[in-house]
């Protein structure tokens, strides 16, 4: 595969996804110093750039995000992710659409699909956002006796203006490069079969809306409710304005619900009552609603005896 100078990326792999430039949005992603973020500010709101504006204005890109508007993404996050579409007659491995592979990881892929008009107008808003763990993070040991966290694993499926996904390129987290089995590259892109865009229907019910005659701006779904507001930086994961903010803050100010996603998620080795480093929330509980799953912190108070023992260290 002939690679472009400076670049990860291939005059073929620009080549077979140029047909698709005008449905899709493209955005260059991947630099140097960090693995898989958009180059440019504000992507959400981008409409995409064309592969030779890729190619001239971001020859540093590892890689190429498309935005997954109107695109639908299942990301398959490991085995147990893979068996649970399985069992929900969804196998990834019958169905030909665009499908993204890692050459570091076999179980963990994409399939891409261009929904049709008529099936976009059937999601609230024309979008959706849904994670579902299908195995959860658990601690494990090196060999040389060190504590580390083995990675919880979940389907995630989305078509949503605030995600993208990666479709070629460099895996830097891994070292390794993103790859089209042979037969489903981009010229493969179909609309969702019936069993796989019924699935999404069923959770578009769950899905947080508006509702009816409310100010569009409040969510009054069973989880999202207006005692509950999405914050724009999460002090505990990290996901900011542009990575479709999640999280949410309880009136109180007291109460956080921090998002289980694959890019950012918070910390989950804590104990109950164990700080999240760096930061005064403590670890409560794991909340689900039907599009996802949260942990639940709340701000650490310190007893009497705490403030008393932080006055006298800082006094001595
Ligand atoms: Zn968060």
């Amino acid at each position: 595969m002939a690679l472009l100078p400076g670049s990860s990326l291939s005059e073929d792999t620009f080549s077979r996804i140029q047909p698709l430039e005008d449905r899709l949005r493209f955005i260059p992603t991947g630099s140097k110093d960090d693995g898989k973020k958009p180059l440019i500010r504000e992507w959400t709101k981008h409409p995409g750039f064309t592969v030779q504006e890729l190619q001239k204005q971001f020859p540093q890109a590892k890689s190429v995000g498309v935005i997954t508007q109107p695109l639908l993404c299942f990301d398959f996050d490991g085995e147990s992710a893979v068996n649970h579409a399985v069992l929900n007659d969804r196998n990834p491995d019958y169905v030909n659409t665009w499908r993204i592979n890692r050459t570091t990881d076999p179980n963990r892929f994409k399939l891409l699909f261009l929904p049709s008009k008529v099936q976009l107008a059937q999601l609230h808003n024309g979008q959706i956002t849904h994670s579902h763990r299908t195995q959860d993070a658990t601690k494990g040991r090196t060999k040389e006796g060190d504590d580390v966290v083995i990675k919880g694993e979940a389907e995630e499926i989305f078509c949503h203006p605030g995600r993208q996904v990666i479709v070629a390129g460099a895996h830097p987290a891994s070292g390794g490069h993103y790859f089209w089995p042979v037969g489903y590259g981009p010229e493969a892109l179909s609309a969702p079969p019936k069993e796989w865009w019924d699935y999404v229907l069923e959770l578009d019910r769950d899905y947080p809306r508006p509702a009816a005659g409310a100010n569009k701006t409040v969510s009054t779904s069973r989880f999202a409710s207006r005692d509950w507001q999405r914050i724009e930086h999460c002090p505990i994961c990290g996901r900011g304005p542009d990575d479709n903010p999640l999280c949410q803050l309880h009136r109180d100010g007291e109460t956080l619900r921090c998002f289980l996603g694959q890019t950012f998620s918070p910390p989950t080795n804590l104990e109950p009552g164990e700080l999240v480093p760096g930061t005064d929330w403590a670890f409560s509980r794991v909340s689900s609603s039907g599009w996802g799953e949260f942990l639940t912190f709340v701000k650490d108070k310190p007893s009497p005896l705490q403030k008393l023992q932080t006055w006298s260290h800082r006094n001595v």
